[in-house]
């Protein structure tokens, strides 16, 4: 019976009810309305949309079982190993870096503002870094191997992204003055919402949302993120707020007329866990084995992806350069 009562926590924690539940339990209706109890409400949103989005795409039309499929075992796998690792590396970051902060914030509105543009411009640093640096890109490719978008792939990330993606945010944010409570809120704020932007063209055909999609980071825009076409390539790396990607000129938005194509250029299969979850990993090793000499080998590592040591480089810049120079005649 362990076991049965293993899998039901397992299945309460997924679908992000477990504190609801206990407050049901407890009978306290009234703690609904403290921030614990928002939260709770919250936590269950995405991933009842997740099941919502496989049920109307079992319905109208078939969906991308094998993304589906691929990206629970990943789940599975991160759910045991990725998270405390994470969650490990914020606790050591904070207590590290916090007397070396510039200066302290305090719980206001307007340092709430501050903290979280500080917190996307960490964010922007490790995923412009993760598809930038080809050891970085080995953490990050997983989630950008799925040919399709939905919301089960906001779980296909490899173990150690978390804790690379945390370290260089946490780092980021603490030494710029950030509050750790104000710090904890915006992650919460941040994963919310950054599972929601994956959610499938099932549920939301067009994601732009008028005017928003203005102002603010919308489904469209990460819809463009995950996209190979060499319009899209290495553009969007924000994740609520999109000033960074202005700031830095890696702003683009989804032309009605280039229709995404998600998944990565690489020749691969997004069924294979393998594949999804190492085969970056495996191609890596394979061009720092064939690299002539300790310097290219080295190269190999920090380089973009794309870059090679004959020259003929076939990174994301090159590509996306030689599409407007020739399409566009800039
Ligand atoms: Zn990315
Ligand atoms: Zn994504």
């Amino acid at each position: 019976m362990e076991i049965l009562s293993i899998v039901l926590n397992e299945i309460t924690g997924f679908l992000g009810i477990t504190q609801a539940l206990e407050i049901l339990k407890s009978g306290d209706y009234a703690a609904f309305k403290t921030y614990d109890g928002i939260a709770s409400l919250i936590y269950p949103i995405i991933p009842l949309l997740l099941l919502l989005e496989l049920v109307v795409g079992l319905v109208y039309k078939k969906p991308q079982i094998k993304v589906y499929k691929v990206n629970f075992l990943i789940y599975i796998f991160n759910r045991f190993v990725g998270r405390f690792i994470a969650i490990a590396m914020v606790t050591f970051c904070i207590g590290v870096f916090s007397s070396y902060a510039l200066f302290k914030t305090s719980n206001t509105w307007y340092w709430f503002i501050y903290a979280y543009i500080v917190w996307e411009l960490g964010h922007f640093v490790y995923h412009y870094l993760g598809h930038k640096v080809r050891l970085f890109w080995c953490l990050h490719s997983t989630h950008h191997a799925p040919e399709d978008m939905n919301l089960s792939v906001t779980h296909a990330h490899f173990f150690l992204e978390a804790p690379y993606a945390d370290t260089i945010r946490t780092t980021v944010c603490i030494l710029l003055g950030v509050q750790p409570e104000l710090l904890f809120t915006i992650m919460f704020i941040d994963g919310t919402y950054g599972a929601f932007i994956h959610i499938g063209e099932n549920l939301i055909k067009d994601a732009r949302f008028g005017f928003l999609n203005k102002i603010m980071l919308t489904p469209s825009h990460h819809r463009v993120h995950h996209a190979r076409n060499p319009l899209y390539m290495d553009t969007n790396f924000c994740n609520l707020l999109n000033i960074w990607d202005k700031v830095f000129k890696t702003y683009q938005e989804e032309e009605k007329s280039v229709q995404i194509e998600y998944g990565i250029t690489r020749e691969m299969d997004s069924g294979n866990f393998i594949d999804v979850y190492f085969g970056e990993v495996i191609a890596l090793v394979k061009d720092v084995a064939n690299a002539p000499g300790l310097i290219n080998k080295f190269r190999y590592l920090i380089m973009p992806p794309g870059w090679s040591h004959t020259g003929d480089h076939k990174t994301a810049k090159v590509v996306r350069s030689a599409y407007l120079k020739n399409s566009l005649g800039i």
